[in-house]
């Protein structure tokens, strides 16, 4: 059975925080006919891929899936387990923000099935909360992930922003060191990017707010890999460090090209080589759910190019390209073209060659996107 995983993105957030262009709705009017038009997506999916398929994961990211009663998050994976064929331990994650949940709700999303928590941090310093414009204070994060422990879970990431205007090395040490001392199996490290549309874009573009170099965000990120591993957190992608035994299977789902299946609201799906996507807005959304049974907004056949350069640059940017199962999928031509390069950068120590897997070194994780666009 062909293994695959489940995304279902619930886009309700209580505020916009100035960084972010996720889709989210600051508004909860429509989480009724949303639910409605997820079970019916989820239908429409599972009549058409269900023969041949194994759920090895479900993700509900967001917007913020943890501002949902627990028993809305249960309807959803109620209705995926009597549609679909799930594998015998799927992971069941749900991202959460602080000071959207405490003790009592966090067993009850643990009884509905969710057995990884995903908690939204960001930083444990209160100037940089208050700048990021989060909802929650540090003790609030901390608290957060000792409820979690406390409601059953032993699968729980963290996600924190590095690289934040005027934040200093000892600031950022600062925050890894408050995220080690918690317990956790699992941390995502992002530098802040500017993105077009967002408020934080605008108070750069004004003057407001000075982002910091690339060069600096550089040094950031080699302080966090080497503080990370010593640690004990393996690097198994750019942004992501976990414990043995605790990396993500839903990313390592995409990140290893699998095919994946996604519900809701500006969600992709990609299987057998299709990607396709569905509309942003809640009522554009819902109306196509209605009239097609699915929220398809456009879609895309990759080319065998395409879909070679994705699986190289996916494969390398985490646990490494099989060089047989490479060429199994697509023939020995990348190799050839690519031969001097790669024996370059294995000598230059930005690759190992360990058997036939090709992986970034944390020399080479730091300047992969340089490497990746050479590698043709
Ligand atoms: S809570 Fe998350 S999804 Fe919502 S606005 Fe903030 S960063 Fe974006």
């Amino acid at each position: 059975m062909k293994e695959t995983a489940l995304y279902i993105h619930i886009p309700f957030c209580d505020h916009k925080c100035i960084y972010c262009d996720f889709y989210s709705i600051i508004t909860y009017e429509n989480t009724s006919s949303y639910l409605q038009s997820l079970k019916k997506e989820i239908s429409f999916y599972a009549e058409k891929y269900n023969d041949d398929r194994k759920i090895i994961s479900i993700y509900f990211g967001g917007g913020t899936p943890s501002f949902m009663e627990p028993e809305y998050i249960s309807e959803i994976i109620e209705h995926v387990k009597q549609n679909f064929v799930l594998a015998e331990n799927p992971e069941i994650t749900l991202e959460t923000n602080p000071g959207t949940v405490d003790k009592q709700k966090l067993e009850n999303f643990n009884r509905a099935g969710i057995n990884r928590i995903s908690i939204g941090i960001q930083s444990f310093n209160e100037d940089e909360l208050k700048f990021l414009t989060r909802i929650h204070d540090a003790q609030t994060a901390i608290k957060t992930v000792c409820d979690a422990t406390k409601a059953g879970f032993a699968n729980i990431n963290i996600d924190l922003i590095f690289n934040l205007p005027g934040q200093t090395k000892q600031k950022w040490l600062n925050n890894l060191d408050e995220a080690l001392r918690l317990p956790i199996t699992h941390l995502s490290a992002y530098s802040l990017i500017l993105e077009h549309g967002t408020i934080l874009n605008k108070m750069v573009l004004d003057g407001k707010v000075k982002m910091q170099s690339d060069d600096y965000d550089a040094e950031l990120y080699e302080i966090t890999i080497d503080h990370l591993t010593q640690k004990g957190f393996e690097q198994y992608e750019v942004s992501n460090f976990a414990l043995q035994g605790y990396e993500c299977m839903h990313n390592n789902a995409y990140w290893r090209y699998k095919d994946y299946l996604s519900f809701g609201t500006s969600a992709h799906s990609f299987v057998n080589g299709k990607r396709w996507w569905n509309f942003s807005s809640v009522k554009f959304y819902n109306d196509a759910v209605s009239k097609n049974g699915n929220g398809i907004a456009g879609e895309e056949i990759l080319t065998k190019e395409e879909m070679l350069d994705e699986y190289v640059m996916l494969a390398l940017r985490s646990s490494g390209l099989d060089m047989n199962e490479l060429e199994k999928l697509f023939g020995r031509s990348w190799l050839i073209k690519n031969q001097n390069y790669i024996s370059r950068l294995i000598e230059q120590k930005f690759l190992t060659l360990t058997s036939t897997l090709l992986k970034f070194t944390s020399k080479g994780y730091a300047v992969c996107d340089e490497i990746l666009a050479k590698l043709k």
